[in-house]
C-alpha cells in the first residue's frame, strides 16, 4: 500500500518545541514509521521551512519526507501559510506526478492539508482527514488564541465535516464537541487516540536525572510544550506567584521547557520575550528556568527530574505532554479539558482544576510538592493510567482504516 501523508506547516523532521513543531509533528512521524514497519510505502508532503532542508530525506526505511516549495523557506504565521496553500497544492501534485507516484490512500492533517491532499487525488482513492484540532471548538475554550486564525480555516473545516474523506478523531469527546458546536456527527469516521513511545518515556531515577540537568533543587515543576499563547505558560507563571513564598521555602524551581529556536521573528520569541516580561512583573525570575527548546530524546530525563509536570493550556484536543509524563511516573496537574480529561484522573494520577482558576492549579501544584504520601501515590497511579497508549496500536487501528477504506473502494467507515 502506498500512502501520502500531507502535513503542510509541521515537518516531521522539524525540531519540537517552538512555536509550529509538538504534537502534529510527533503524530505524523510515528504514524509514518508504524505505517512503514507494517509494509506501506509512505511519503509525507510538507512545506520547505528552512533554507537547508533536504527536498526529499528517508527517515526510516519506507517512510521518507518529502519537502516542497511553497512561499520563503522560513517559519511563516498562520496567516502567510493560508495564502501559500494553493501553492503548496500545485507543488505537491506536479513533484508527485515527476516522480511517477499513485497513492492508494491520502491522509491529510490540519486543515491546511486538505486542500493540497484532494488536488492529489487522481482517481478512487479514499481521503482520509485528521483535524487534530478545530477552529470553533477551540474559540469556545480559548477565545483569544482562535482570534489568530485566517477566516479561511472555518470555512475548510466546516465543509471537511460534511465531505465523503473519513474523518479520524483522537477521543470520541472530541466528535461529542463537534456534534454541540456544528451540529453535525460525522458518519464516516475513526476515533484513534494518540500513543506515547513507551520504550523512551518510563519512569527513571529523579537524582541521576537532575544531577545530569543541573538542578539543584528539592522540587521541581515542568511545563513542556510550544512557546504558543494557547499553551497557557502565563497562567502557569500567574499560579506560580500564587505560591512564591511556598515554593521558595520548599527550594522548588519552575522549569520551562520549550523555545523560539533561534528563529527571533518567530511567534514563539515574541512569546517568549512576553513571558519574560510577566516573570518581571510578578517578581518569580528566582523561581522560573526558561530551558529553551529540548531534544524529544532528551526529554525523559526532564520528566524523571520532575515532581509534577502541569498543563496550563485551556484546551486541548488531547495533550502528549501529560501523556509522556504519565507514562515517566510523573502526576499532571492541568485545567480540566476534553483532551486532558482522557488521561488525568482528577485526585489519582494528578490534579484537573477549573479553567483559568490560577489559584486552584497553584494550590494542587502544592499539594503535590508538599504532600510526599499524595506525590507516591499519584506517582505508582500514573504510568498504568497510560499502559494501553501506544504508536503501535495507532499504526494497526490506522492500516485497519485504510484496509477497509481501499476494500470497499470508497468511503464507508461507519462508526469504530
Ligand atoms: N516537545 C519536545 N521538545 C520541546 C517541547 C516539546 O520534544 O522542547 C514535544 C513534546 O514531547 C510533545 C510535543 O512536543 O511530544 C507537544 O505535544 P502536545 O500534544 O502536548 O502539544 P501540541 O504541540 O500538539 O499542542
Amino acid at each position: 500500500m502506498r500512502v501520502a501523508l500531507l502535513s503542510y506547516h509541521t515537518s516531521p523532521l522539524a525540531s519540537l518545541g517552538s512555536s509550529a513543531a509538538g504534537g502534529m509533528n510527533v503524530y505524523v512521524r510515528r504514524l509514518a514509521e508504524g505505517l512503514a514497519a507494517r509494509g506501506a510505502e509512505v511519503d509525507i508532503y510538507t512545506r520547505r521551512d528552512a533554507p537547508d532542508t533536504p527536498p526529499e530525506l528517508e527517515f526510516t526505511p519506507g517512510a521518507r519526507c518529502l519537502t516542497v516549495r511553497a512561499g520563503p523557506a522560513r517559519v511563516l504565521s498562520k496567516q502567510c501559510l493560508a495564502a501559500h496553500i494553493p501553492l503548496f497544492a500545485r507543488s505537491v501534485v506536479s513533484l508527485s506526478s515527476r516522480l511517477g507516484l499513485q497513492y492508494d490512500v491520502i491522509h491529510s492533517h490540519y486543515w491546511l492539508s486538505a486542500l493540497a491532499a484532494e488536488a492529489l487525488k487522481s482517481g478512487e482513492q479514499p481521503l482520509v482527514h485528521m483535524f487534530h484540532t478545530l477552529n470553533r471548538i477551540k474559540q469556545l475554550y480559548q477565545p483569544e488564541s482562535a482570534q489568530s486564525d485566517p477566516p479561511a480555516r472555518d470555512y475548510v473545516e466546516q465543509r471537511l465535516l460534511r465531505s465523503r474523506h473519513a474523518l479520524v478523531f483522537s477521543t470520541e469527546a472530541e466528535v461529542d464537541d463537534v456534534e454541540r458546536v456544528y451540529g453535525i456527527r460525522p458518519a464516516n469516521r475513526a476515533i484513534i487516540p494518540p500513543g506515547v513511545d513507551r520504550l523512551r518515556f518510563r519512569p527513571g531515577d529523579r537524582m541521576p536525572a537532575r544531577i545530569r540537568l543541573g538542578l539543584e533543587h528539592d522540587r521541581v515543576v515542568l511545563f513542556v510544550g510550544r512557546m504558543d499563547r494557547a499553551k497557557g505558560v502565563e497562567h502557569l507563571l500567574r499560579a506560580t506567584a500564587t505560591i512564591a513564598s511556598e515554593l521558595r521555602s520548599l527550594k522548588s524551581a519552575v522549569v520551562v521547557v520549550g523555545g523560539d529556536d533561534g528563529q527571533r521573528d518567530s511567534v514563539a520569541h515574541r512569546e517568549l520575550l512576553r513571558l519574560e516580561r510577566i516573570v518581571d512583573d510578578l517578581r518569580i525570575r528566582d523561581l522560573i528556568d526558561f530551558r529553551g527548546v529540548v531534544p524529544h530524546e532528551e526529554l525523559p530525563d526532564y520528566y524523571a527530574a520532575a515532581d509534577v509536570c502541569a498543563v496550563p493550556s485551556l484546551y486541548e484536543s488531547f495533550g502528549m505532554v501529560a501523556v509522556e509524563a504519565l507514562a515517566c511516573g510523573r502526576p499532571v496537574v492541568a485545567f480540566r479539558s476534553r483532551g486532558l480529561e482522557q488521561t488525568v484522573r482528577d485526585g489519582v494520577n494528578g490534579f484537573l482544576v477549573p479553567p483559568s482558576d490560577v489559584t486552584a492549579f497553584g494550590q494542587s501544584l502544592l499539594q503535590v510538592l508538599s504532600d510526599p504520601q499524595t506525590c507516591a501515590r499519584m506517582e505508582r497511579a500514573a504510568p498504568q493510567s497510560v499502559q494501553d497508549m501506544s504508536w503501535e496500536t495507532v499504526a494497526d487501528r490506522t492500516v485497519a482504516l485504510y484496509e477497509s477504506l481501499c476494500g470497499l473502494g470508497q468511503v464507508a467507515v461507519g462508526q469504530r
